[in-house]
């Protein structure tokens, strides 16, 4: 700590702003080097008022204006950019959801950087529809008669439920009123649309007859909504999509199910629980499902419906769906992205969400021994580098109980903590680093999850830890 007489010696040998101005580049806009000098100097008298600077030499110049242009770098990179993902978890809606193969995006720049038959019809010399691109294929993939896309799955049930139920009733299990993280809840979307929720059943039973007793004259839909990201254990009963249709077919009222995340390929074989298909729930009676296009599907950031044309085309003509209409990067990338489950084995090897998801635990295994190679290279002192089992999880609210087991590995700072480099610390500077990389602390150890992380990210990884490393030690001398 200084002393106070001290400080005020501190205050007066900041550097002028001018002098450190001069020794900024032209190119950089005038008004933005005063901003950014101006709140690295008053980071500095408030770091001296703390006592948190104890020596001249700490407002050298020199030290000064490299503080600036740091803080004039951060300032002009951009704020949205590629990060590693260490965390294990496959669908993670903070990190972006899905990853899009290389060659989808290619698709995606042609049509960006190219005129495109975007709504027009190339064979009769017309306008055309932009739901054209996707809704063939849609159709083929799934077995539904019709198919939309709009921006995405949460545009897509409000969507839905405005065209088909409002000012209508619409009948929903109790234990079905799920809520998405980011202020998805089905009562509220609900009531946006303008339909009136029904609520039937309890928590954790819902009877067929809970759902006949509840209908009446002003019933539109029976909509069943999948509990994405949480689950009911014990005694439980829910009533299947086959009979929820054989009532709703003897009433004449339609079936709808929000699917969430939608999956186009059964992953049991790769020891995942069984989870309704997109094509299983219309084969079992669904009248319009819905789904997102980046969960578990792999693509980018849609809604999708699909199912009975006389329904779809009562919602493509509803005027709000030029409000949440999909764009044409989009549509070129889940084109793309649908092409490829052409051939399911394709899939799961080339789409990353389904390769993540089915990578066998050998697999990582594999590549934390990788991963460790390229740590221990770097020779990092005073940390062990060591390997320790984990669990991976599907993320983006799907699939909460599905274990992943997959290898990680583990860097031990127990030798580095008493200076001050704890876990904690480590784990701030990788997030402070380029690329950042978002790791998980276990035990007070720094853990990185192999499966999420790419094979060309490896070695870019094992650089980021020695530099966030040598970072830290740095703040804490
Ligand atoms: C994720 C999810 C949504 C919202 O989908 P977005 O594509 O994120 O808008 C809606 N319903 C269910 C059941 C979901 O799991």
């Amino acid at each position: 700590m200084t002393e106070p007489q001290n400080r005020n010696e501190l205050l007066k040998s900041i550097p002028k702003t001018d002098r450190i101005l001069e020794r900024i580049p032209k190119s950089i806009p005038h008004t933005l080097k005063v901003t950014v000098c101006r709140e690295v100097l008053d980071g500095l008298r408030r770091q001296i008022l703390k006592g948190r600077i104890s020596s001249a030499e700490a407002l050298g110049l020199e030290r000064v204006v490299g503080l600036v242009k740091d803080a004039l770098e951060r300032r002009l990179r951009p704020s949205l950019r590629p990060l590693i993902n260490a965390t294990g978890v496959v669908v993670h809606t903070n990190l972006g959801r899905s990853l899009l193969p290389e060659d989808v995006f290619k698709q995606i720049f042609e049509v960006a950087v190219n005129y495109s038959n975007l709504e027009y019809d190339l064979e009769a010399g017309r306008r055309g529809s932009r739901y054209s691109h996707v809704e063939p294929i849609l159709c083929e993939l799934t077995g539904a008669e019709s198919a939309l896309v709009v921006n995405n799955n949460a545009a897509a049930v409000l969507l839905t439920l405005e065209t088909l139920a409002r000012g209508r009733e619409v009948i929903v299990s109790r234990g079905e009123l799920v809520e998405i993280g980011g202020s998805f809840r089905i009562p509220d979307v609900m009531a946006r649309s303008g339909a009136i929720l029904r609520e039937v059943g309890a928590t954790n039973r819902t009877h067929l007859r809970d759902y006949e007793n509840a209908i009446n004259e002003n019933t539109a839909l029976l909509m069943k909504v999948h509990q994405s990201n949480f689950a009911v254990v014990g005694f439980t009963s829910k009533v299947s999509m086959g009979e929820l249709k054989e009532l709703g077919r003897r009433h004449n009222i339609p079936v709808i199910e929000d699917l969430g995340s939608g999956n186009l390929v059964d992953l049991t074989p790769y020891g995942f629980t069984h989870e309704p298909t997109v094509q299983e729930s219309l084969k079992a009676g669904a009248d319009l499902v819905s789904f997102s296009g980046d969960k578990m599907l792999g693509g980018p950031q849609a809604g999708i419906i699909v199912g009975k044309t006389e329904l779809v085309d009562r919602i493509k003509k509803n005027p709000m769906n030029r409000a949440v209409r999909i764009d044409k990067l989009t549509l070129a990338g889940l084109e793309a992205i649908l092409s490829i489950y052409r051939n399911p084995e394709e899939a799961l090897k080339r789409i990353p969400t389904l390769k993540m998801l089915s990578m066998p635990y050998e697999e990582t295994k594999k590549r934390a021994q990788r991963l460790a190679r390229h740590l221990r290279r770097q020779g990092l002192e005073g940390v062990e580098v060591d390997y320790m089992d984990t669990i991976s999880r599907v993320g983006g609210g799907a699939m909460p109980l599905q274990e992943l087991k997959s290898r990680g590995v583990v860097l031990d700072l127990s030798r580095l903590s008493p200076k001050g480099v704890d876990a904690a610390a480590l784990e701030r500077e990788l997030r402070a680093g380029e690329p950042p990389v978002i790791a998980r602390i276990e035990d007070e150890r720094i853990l990185f999850d192999t499966r999420t992380i790419r094979d060309r990210e490896l070695p870019v990884l094992s650089e980021c830890v020695k530099m966030a490393l040598k970072r830290a030690e740095r703040a804490s001398a």
